[in-house]
C-alpha cells in the first residue's frame, strides 16, 4: 500500500484513516472499483475491521486496566463488526431482542451483555431473561414486568437500575438523560425502588447511568464521569445490597464537520483512573463498565455512492448520485442535527486531482432534504465517478429509511 507524498493535507482529519494510491482511495488494501465489483453495485458501505481493532486496542492502551470496554452494538449491528468487537473488548451491550440476539451468537457470555431501552416487549423480556442478561432497567412498571416474569418461569433475572440523573452533560450532540427522559428512573425516585428490591425475585447488580452521546469536549466528559459515580456512590448508601456492576454509559464523540478536533484520551483516562481507583475504596465489589457505540466504528465505515447525473440550476452544479438520507440519514443532516453541516467528502477515483469545483452533493429522492453535500469543494466529477463519505461507521446504515421511495437497500462489506 502506498501513498502519495506531495498529496494534499486532506479537508477533515478524519480523511487520514485511509490510505491512497494514486487517484484512488484504498480501503483494506483495495480500490473503491474493486469494492463494488465485490458489492455487485453501488451505494456500499465498508467497514474496516482492522480500523476497528487498532481504535480498540488504542482505547484499552490508554484507559485504566481495570476498567471494562463494552461495545453497544446499535452503533453498528454488522454481526462480523459485531464480532470483531466481541473479541477486543469485554461485552456488549443491546438495545432489542433482535441485537441481542447478534450479541449471544457471537459466544460473548451472558454475564458481559447488557439490555438496555424504554418499551422493552415482552418477546425482549423474555428472551433476556432466559438467556441471563443483565437487564437495565428503565422504570419502574418495567421492573414489576420483568419480576412477574421471573417468577413465572422460576427464575431471578439479573437487572440493573438504570437512573436518570439529576445532572446534566454539558456539550452533548444527543442528551440522554436529566430533566424529563423516557430513559431510565428519576434518581430522586431510585431510593425508594432500591428498598423494594428484596421483594422483587430479581437479582440486583447494580446501577446504570448514561448522560448523551456525541461529545467532543473532553472537560464536560469528565465533570459527567465525575457527577455520575458522585451518584452511583450516593444511590449504592441507600441499599445494602451490594453494587457489584456500575456501567457509566458512553457517548465518546467524532469529529464529523469543519473544524471539529479528535477527542483528547489522556485527560479522559487521567480521569478514569482517579474514578476506578475512588470506586475501588467506596463500591470494592463493583466493575466499572464504560459502553461506546461510535468511538468505536464510526471513523472505520465509509459510504460510496455513484454519480449518475450532473446538472446545473441557476449558476450551481449538482452531483444527483445514487445514495442518499434513505441509506445515511445523519449524512444528510436529519438524524438529530439542529444545523446541517457537510459531512468529510471526497471523491473517491480522484483523490490526487485538486478540489476546483464548489458543488452540491444530492441523492435520488424527492425530497429537498436530501442532500450529502452542500455547496462542498470537490475535484471536478462526472456521471461514474464514485462519491466517499467518511465517518460512516456509525449510526449510519442501520439508522436510515432504506423504504422511503423503494430505492434498493445498500449493500454492507467488511475488509
Ligand atoms: C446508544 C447507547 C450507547 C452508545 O452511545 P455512543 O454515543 O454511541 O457511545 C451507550 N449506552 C446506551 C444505553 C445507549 O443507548
Amino acid at each position: 500500500m502506498t501513498t502519495d507524498s506531495n498529496q494534499d493535507i486532506p479537508a477533515h482529519a478524519a480523511m487520514n484513516q485511509f490510505a491512497r494510491r494514486g487517484q484512488d482511495l484504498i480501503v483494506g488494501g483495495t480500490t473503491l472499483e474493486e469494492l463494488a465489483a465485490r458489492a455487485g453495485r453501488t451505494p456500499f458501505f465498508v467497514y474496516d475491521t482492522q480500523l476497528i481493532e487498532q481504535r480498540a486496542s488504542a482505547l484499552r492502551a490508554a484507559l485504566p486496566p481495570t476498567l471494562h470496554l463494552h461495545f453497544a452494538i446499535k452503533a453498528n449491528p454488522h454481526p462480523q463488526v459485531v464480532n470483531t468487537l466481541a473479541q477486543s473488548t469485554d461485552g456488549l451491550d443491546v438495545a432489542s431482542a433482535a441485537e441481542l440476539r447478534i450479541a449471544l451468537a457471537t459466544g460473548t457470555p451472558a454475564a458481559s451483555i447488557s439490555f438496555a431501552g424504554p418499551g422493552k416487549s415482552r418477546e425482549d423480556l423474555e428472551l433476556a431473561v432466559a438467556s441471563g442478561v443483565i437487564i437495565n432497567v428503565e422504570s419502574e412498571t418495567e421492573l414489576a414486568r420483568i419480576s412477574s416474569l421471573g417468577r413465572a418461569t422460576g427464575v431471578r433475572p439479573k437487572i440493573a437500575l438504570r437512573v436518570n440523573p439529576d445532572f446534566e452533560l454539558k456539550s452533548a450532540g444527543m442528551k440522554m438523560g436529566s430533566g424529563a427522559k423516557p430513559f431510565g428512573i428519576d434518581a430522586e425516585r431510585v431510593p425508594v425502588v432500591l428498598h423494594s428490591l428484596p421483594d422483587a425475585h430479581v437479582d440486583f447488580v447494580g446501577l446504570h447511568i448514561f448522560c448523551g452521546s456525541q461529545n467532543l469536549n473532553a472537560d464536560a466528559i469528565c465533570e459527567a464521569q465525575v457527577k455520575t459515580v458522585d451518584l452511583a456512590i450516593a444511590l449504592a448508601g441507600q441499599t445494602p445490597l451490594p453494587l457489584r456492576w456500575l456501567n457509566i454509559g458512553g457517548g465518546l464523540g467524532v469529529p464529523y464537520f469543519p473544524g471539529e478536533q479528535h477527542l483528547p484520551l489522556a485527560p479522559i483516562a487521567r480521569n478514569l483512573t482517579h474514578l476506578v481507583e475512588r470506586c475501588a475504596t467506596e463500591l470494592p465489589r463493583a466493575q466499572v463498565v464504560m459502553e461506546l457505540g461510535r468511538y468505536l466504528t464510526a471513523e472505520a465505515g465509509l459510504y460510496v455512492c455513484e454519480v449518475i447525473d450532473r446538472k446545473e440550476s441557476r449558476g450551481e452544479t449538482f452531483l444527483v448520485t445514487n445514495g442518499g438520507l434513505h441509506h445515511h440519514l445523519a449524512a444528510s443532516g436529519n438524524f438529530g442535527q439542529v444545523i446541517r453541516k457537510n459531512y468529510p467528502l471526497a471523491v473517491g477515483n480522484r483523490m490526487a486531482e485538486p478540489a476546483t469545483e464548489i458543488v452540491n452533493v444530492v441523492g435520488p429522492l424527492c425530497t429537498p432534504l436530501d442532500i450529502l453535500g452542500s455547496r462542498v469543494a470537490l475535484p471536478h466529477a462526472e456521471p461514474g465517478d464514485l462519491i466517499v463519505v467518511y465517518q460512516s461507521g456509525a449510526y449510519a446504515c442501520s439508522a436510515s429509511p432504506h423504504q422511503f421511495l423503494s430505492h434498493p437497500s445498500p449493500v454492507e462489506l467488511v475488509v
